[in-house]
């Protein structure tokens, strides 16, 4: 039985001629994400409020955990749906902690109970409790509100998600991280999520499941990421997906999956003629240094260990420019690489320990495999 269904569903809206949505039939099956992708105007905020009941449907069926939502309790049913959107709309003059336990006190939650789960999602959600509880929302910057809004719709543990572009106001290296904490987060979670997004990358990265509307709410595709890719339905997800799509195939390959997990690397205490003679046994222009914890301390190059041969590797380490997360892509990786000029990236875990290592070879011999293989076989 698929978590949320949708059933020839129509939505026109009062006074307008032309649907908003036509004929849509979806299902999303139990822990799927499923990402609402096309162009504005194409229905997808529509879509989603049919959902939890925001607008009701002029005709057609909505079904969320087998019941049909419109022979439920409103109030019940939006119980079981968190819902984030851009706009985060958290209340200007309630704390954070007020704005987290909105939901649990409408459920009549014990306050007791209600904020030692507001102090929980705060720290699912990477803001330190004790810093952030008692600050109001102007306090924050854009990401870390972004981050108080998915903890509040997490807040009574919802099994679905309804997600209306939630990264989409954000700069793009926040965005690139909160994309990377969500999926993290997903990972122990599992909802069942219905992404909205009007970027192909975002839904290629964010998705487990793509589906393609056009103008007028009519599905063009709803597949996995690397059928879209590779078979489009028609010439409108053709276009959409756009024609770069061997560069788009790194979108589907996770930093993780490809990175090289014990690189050659230098200690912080080692002098730079160990660290020479280690780079040209293995014929490296450079290493990435590492504490005792296995924190990057920065990195080492063949001709600044030959000028500094007597001195400790932390005090000739100049600092990396660039770091990725095994959750980022290959593109993610690989735009940095370019944007940077460099060839390696270090890939770090959310405690800065170096965990692995990815190159632009590795990134280049993924675009150049035409045939779907074993990385991209998903
Ligand atoms: P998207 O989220 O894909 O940009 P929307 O679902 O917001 O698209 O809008 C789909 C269509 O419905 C658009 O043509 C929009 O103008 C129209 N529309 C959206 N909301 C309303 C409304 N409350 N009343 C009338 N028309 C609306
Ligand atoms: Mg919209």
């Amino acid at each position: 039985m698929p978590m949320i269904q949708f059933d020839d569903v129509v939505k026109v809206y009062p006074g307008s001629a032309a649907p908003a949505v036509k004929n849509l039939t979806i299902s999303i099956p139990e822990g799927e994400t499923c990402a609402i992708i096309g162009p504005s105007g194409c229905g997808k905020t529509t879509a989603m409020k049919m959902v939890n009941r925001l607008i009701e449907p002029t005709t057609g069926a909505i079904f969320v955990g087998g019941k049909n939502i419109l022979k439920q309790d409103t109030i019940e049913l939006r119980r079981n749906i968190g819902y984030v959107i851009q706009q985060i709309g958290l209340f200007p003059h309630f704390t954070i902690r007020d704005n987290v336990a909105l939901v649990p006190q409408m459920l009549g939650w014990t306050k007791a109970r209600t904020y030692r789960r507001v102090d929980e999602l705060l720290d699912i959600v990477g803001l330190d409790p004790a810093q952030f509880r008692d600050r109001y929302p102007r306090q924050l910057s854009g990401g870390q509100r972004q981050r108080v809004g998915v903890a509040r719709a997490l807040a009574a543990d919802p099994p679905v998600m309804l997600m209306d572009e939630p990264f989409g106001a954000i700069d793009p290296i926040t965005r690139d991280r909160l994309q990377n904490e969500f999926l993290r987060l997903q990972k122990q979670l599992k909802k069942t999520i219905m992404f909205v997004t009007h970027d192909i990358d975002e839904a290629l990265k964010m998705g487990t499941l793509i589906c393609i509307l056009q103008v007028g709410g009519v599905l063009q595709q709803l597949d996995s990421p690397k059928n879209i890719l590779s078979k489009p339905a028609n010439e409108f997800v053709a276009d959409f997906v756009g024609s770069d799509r061997g560069l788009k195939k790194l979108t589907l390959v996770r930093v993780g999956e490809v990175m090289q997990a014990t690189p050659t690397l230098g200690a912080h205490d080692e002098t730079g003629a160990e660290l020479m003679n280690r780079m040209r046994r293995h014929e490296m222009e450079s290493l990435f240094i590492v504490d005792d914890t296995q924190k990057l301390i920065g990195y080492v190059t063949i001709d600044d260990a030959q000028k500094n041969l007597g001195k400790p590797a932390h005090m000739i380490a100049s600092q990396t420019v660039a770091t990725i997360e095994e959750e980022a892509t290959m593109r993610d990786a690989f735009s940095e690489m370019l944007s940077y000029g460099i060839r390696f990236l270090p890939v770090l875990d959310n405690q800065q320990r170096l965990v692995g290592m990815v190159s632009a070879d590795d990134a280049q011999n993924l675009i150049k495999q035409r045939a779907p293989v074993a990385a991209l076989a998903l």
